[in-house]
């Protein structure tokens, strides 16, 4: 039992960083088929197994995990261009959508935006200056023959 907990924190001593664990992973497995015996996990046999490990395997190990390594970096860093080209084209899109927005807005002012009306107020039925255009007459206060084209200037034969 003294000596598993010895094997086991020497394993934990490599594999202080997420690299040197990804590095060690096979000195455990290997250890284990190697040494699997209760008698033979000592901290000699595995000293012994480590030493070799690193002098013979890792260098090969670490350069086979370096390449992993740098192929998921390249795989991100493609991932991250597309997300890039992605964000681009949205921000094209909102352009576009603000624009043909734009253009609708601008065809609704052009249709409803009239000049307010200056000429003096005057109501065919009810006369001049009292309030309203003979456009906005009631329905209550229109004589027979009213005309909402009447103004000051043409009273149509209105009131005087
Ligand atoms: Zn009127």
């Amino acid at each position: 039992m003294a000596s598993e907990l010895a094997i086991s924190s020497k394993l934990l001593s490599f594999e202080a960083t997420e690299n040197d664990r990804q590095d060690f992973q096979l000195a455990r497995t290997q250890f284990l088929q190697e040494h699997g015996d209760e008698d033979q996990q000592t901290p000699e046999v595995f000293a012994a197994f480590i030493s070799k490990f690193v002098n013979q395997r890792l260098p090969n190990h670490r350069a086979n995990q370096s390449v992993m390594r740098a192929a998921n970096v390249a795989t991100l860093a493609a991932n991250a261009a597309i997300l890039a080209a992605a964000d681009a084209a949205i921000v094209t899109l909102h352009a576009a959508a603000a624009a043909s927005v734009n253009i609708v807005k601008n065809k609704n002012k052009s249709t409803t935006q009239v000049a307010p009306r200056t000429d003096p107020k005057y109501c065919l039925s009810c006369g001049p200056l009292k309030g309203h255009y003979s456009k906005g007459c009631w329905k209550k206060t229109r004589k027979t023959g009213h005309q909402d084209d009447a103004t000051d200037a043409n009273r149509m034969g209105g009131q005087a």
